[in-house]
This record gives C-alpha cells, structure tokens and sequence, in this order.
C-alpha cells in the first residue's frame, strides 16, 4: 500500500553556495527524526543536492526536490547571480509542486537559508490566506557577529557614511554603534555583508542581503550556527531585536555519522608527533593567489612544520615539482590530499595548528577541538571572523600584512606551535571549548534552543 500522506509539510530552502546547504542539512536530519511524521522537502539545485545526497534512503522523511531555476528567468551568466536573480520565482513554483507531491498537503513551515528572505514574504501571503499557523524559520549558518553587522547596517551606514562620501581615514575607528563590537574596526566590517558600506546597495547580492537584515526580526525563529556565551553581549543584543535561537556549535551537536578517510589522512597522523602537524584547508570557495600559495610552500620547506594539506585537485598546479616530489618521497614531511575528514583531523592530537580562510564552519570545528588558528581571510564574513579570532577570544593570529609571504608565515606557525603565545591560544581555546560542550550537555542553552525549534515545528 502507499505509505499514509505526511501529517506535516515543511519546505527547506537551502542557498547552494559555499558550505551553507550542508550544515543546514546537518539541522533538517536532526528535525527529520524528532518529528517522523513530517514531510520535509529540501529544495535546493539539483548540483548542490546530488553532492549532499548521496545515497537515497526510502526510509527517510526528508525528499530532495531539485529546482528549475531557468523557470525563474534567465538561463545566461554566472550561476551565483543567476541564482539570486532567479531564486524568489524558482523557489515558490518548487513549493507549489513539493505540495503536490505530497500528496495535497499544504507547506505549513519554511526552514530557509536566512539570505532567503523572501521565504518570509512567502509566510506572510500565506497568512494574509488565513494559513495563521504557518511559521518562517531562518537559518544562519554562520556567527552571530555577521548577523548582527548585517542587521544594523542602516546605523553604521549613518554613521560611518559609506565607502565614497566617508569611509577613507575611518578604516581603523573602533565600532562604537553596535553592542558586542567595541573591539572591532570599520575595516573588519567592510566586506562582511556585501554591499553594506558601498555607495549604493545595487547588485543582486547586496539587495538580498539588505532585505535579509530588514526582514529577520519578523521571523518566527532565527537560527545560529553558535552558542550563548561565545558572545553574550551581541547575542543578548539580538534578542531583543529578534527571536534568536543560538543552536551550536552544530558540528558538536549533529556530528558527522560516517567519515570516510579516502586518503588516509588519519592513519598518517597517527605517525606524527604530538601538536606538531599545521593542518591548511582554504574551504570549499577561496583560495589565496598564487604567489601567495609559494610563499606558504617556502615556509614548509624548511621542514620545521610537518603538515597536512588539503589542496583542491585545480590548485596543485601551483606547487614547485620539487616540493611535489618531496611530498610523495619523504613521508615525515608533509601529505597533500583533495579532501581531508576535517573534523576528524582537528580532533587528532597529533594536530597542532590550523591554516585557515576563516569560514565559520572550520573555525567552529577548530574550536570545539581545541586548536589555535593562522588566519587568511579572503572575503564575506572571513575577516570579522578573524578579527575575533585575534582580538576577542585570542584563539590564534593574523600574518603580517594580512597575506602569506615566506618570514610572515614562518613567524605565524611559531607563534602558534612552540611559543608561549600558542600556549595562551591553546588555553583561550580549552576555555571556549569547555563552553560550548557545556551548552550542547543535556540542559544546555544549545540544547534547549533546539528543543523549542523542534517545538516550533511540530506547532505549525
Ligand atoms: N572540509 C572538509 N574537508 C576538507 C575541506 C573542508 O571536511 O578537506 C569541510 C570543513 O570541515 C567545513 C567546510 O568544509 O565544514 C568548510 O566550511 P567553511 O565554513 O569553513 O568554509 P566555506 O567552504 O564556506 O568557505
């Protein structure tokens, strides 16, 4: 017989960039089994849906639903802003046929990517229809910094002007206009939000993030990817302004079911010594420009830092061919691979330093695993990122200059790995650690926010 219709239709809405889709996933499977009787459909392209889904499970209430994004609109340009441009009309067309896929049932919720604002506006028409129950929950997969930059950009916009008419020679002010950055600069805000200080809030990009930070406060729930007492006062600050729901750090709590080490990176590490191995990873987006990739390779040369990095397959070009060889000859010297179990490989103890482009999601994992960072941000939200890396919660260091040049990321991985700077990092880092396994234990704020998000759900 066919299996009895859902009693519940929720609608996902994942934005297929970057590492956005995957941790938003990691939430939805943890919703998926506390509410068994629950349709939900995870609406995302078909590129971003296919590297998540894997295997097919029948068993499962959550359904990949690809979208056509042409329906939206234009079918020529970059697939970043073809997606923006297109996402409002592609998104609520896949909405009306995961409807009819489940058998009639009606969307009674939408979990969205929180740049997807218009799933808010969706919410409203709904209720305008008399579908009073019908909630938007919003997620955002990063810090609460970013959110909160994000939210107040018409107050730095007034005061700080914007980047033509007043920006110049303001660079280094500290953020005196928003609770929680009193340690923050101008400078470190400036490329956080797209848009946010530029003359005009123009490209498709910017208005979607503008909209998002207009829109947050009507949302039923806004999810962070973090924890209360990481930063208290910005996250006390947001929830006056709206219903924050501080959910993380989410690789602690939804941590990865199967790790698959298809390199070996693990069994490598278990040859190396104790905190001595820097492991490098740029993420899934950024990558730093070639001559800077030369000179981190120059830094590793010496054979000081053993190291393991994971190097997309396009990048190894890059590399000298001696350094290559090396690589493949010298097993105590270093290990390339394409894909590293990252947070397998922060938890190892022979790690000792993480290379990193600050994405939130790695710095999360780096923290949760106790490991101080090198930083080189590249873009978005990277360098706030950084920023409270050093200066907030002293967990690890900027390079010189803020790119790699051979002595300023030499100097960097010895502050790290065998000064007593790198020690007071490693300790900062133990303190944050311990703060966030306090609020994923039983009781624990984490906890506790994801109970009501569970409740919210089953309410609608
Ligand atoms: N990652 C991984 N193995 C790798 C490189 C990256 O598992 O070899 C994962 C990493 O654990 C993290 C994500 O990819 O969860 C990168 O997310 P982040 O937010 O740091 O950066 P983004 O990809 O969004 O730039």
């Amino acid at each position: 017989p066919p299996p009895p219709p859902p009693r519940r239709h929720v609608a996902v809405c994942a934005f297929p960039f970057g590492t956005h889709a995957a941790p938003l996933l990691h939430l939805v499977k943890h919703l998926a089994t506390a509410s068994p009787d629950t349709r939900f459909s995870f609406l995302n392209t078909a590129t971003s849906n296919s590297a998540l889904f894997t295997k097919s499970d029948p068993s499962s209430n959550i359904i990949p639903c690809n979208l056509n994004e042409e329906e939206g609109g234009s079918r020529n340009g970059n697939p970043f802003v073809r997606f923006i441009e297109t996402a409002g009309v592609s998104f609520r067309r896949r909405m009306e046929v995961a409807e009819e896929e489940a058998g009639g049932v009606k969307i009674s919720c939408v979990i969205s990517d929180a740049f997807l604002w218009f799933c808010g506006e969706i919410v409203d028409e709904e209720k305008e229809k008399g579908n009073n129950l019908c909630s938007w929950i919003a997620v955002w997969t990063s810090n609460v910094a970013s959110i909160s930059a994000a939210f107040h950009t018409d107050v730095l916009r007034t005061k700080y002007g914007v980047v033509k008419q007043g920006i110049e020679g303001r660079e280094d002010e500290v953020i005196d206009c928003v609770p929680g950055f009193s340690n923050i600069r101008v400078k470190d805000i400036l490329d956080c939000v797209p848009g946010m200080l530029s003359e005009t809030i123009n490209s498709a990009f910017d208005q979607m993030t503008y909209k998002m930070a207009l829109s947050l406060p009507k949302a039923d729930g806004v999810v962070v990817n973090s924890f209360e007492k990481l930063s208290p006062t910005i996250t006390n600050d947001l929830k006056s302004k709206m219903k924050l729901l501080c959910i993380g750090p989410f690789p602690s709590i939804f941590p990865p079911q199967i790790v698959t080490d298809k390199y070996e990176c693990l069994p490598w590490l278990d040859k190396q010594k104790e905190k001595s191995v820097v492991y490098i990873s740029f993420g899934t987006v950024a990558t730093p420009p070639p001559h800077e990739f030369l000179a981190l390779v120059e830094a590793l040369e010496g054979g000081e830092f053993p190291f393991l990095w994971s190097m997309n397959d396009s990048n190894k070009g890059l590399l000298p061919l001696g350094f290559v060889d090396r690589v493949r000859e010298d097993e105590a010297f270093g290990k390339i691979v394409e894909w590293a179990p990252q947070m397998k490989v922060l938890g190892h103890p022979s790690v000792g330093g993480f290379v990193t482009h600050c994405g939130w999601n790695s710095i999360l994992e780096s923290m949760v695993n106790g490991v101080p960072l090198i930083c080189r941000p590249m873009l978005g939200d990277q360098k706030v990122n950084q920023r409270f890396i050093e200066s907030v919660f002293g967990v690890g260091v900027g390079l010189e200059g803020g790119v790699f040049t051979k002595s300023g990321a030499i100097k960097a991985l010895h502050r790290v790995l065998s000064s007593d700077q790198g020690k007071e990092m490693r300790r900062n880092v133990q303190v944050l650690r311990g703060l966030a396994e306090e609020s994923t234990k039983q009781g624990g704020s984490s906890i506790e926010n994801l109970n009501a998000l569970i409740k919210l759900v089953q309410s609608a």
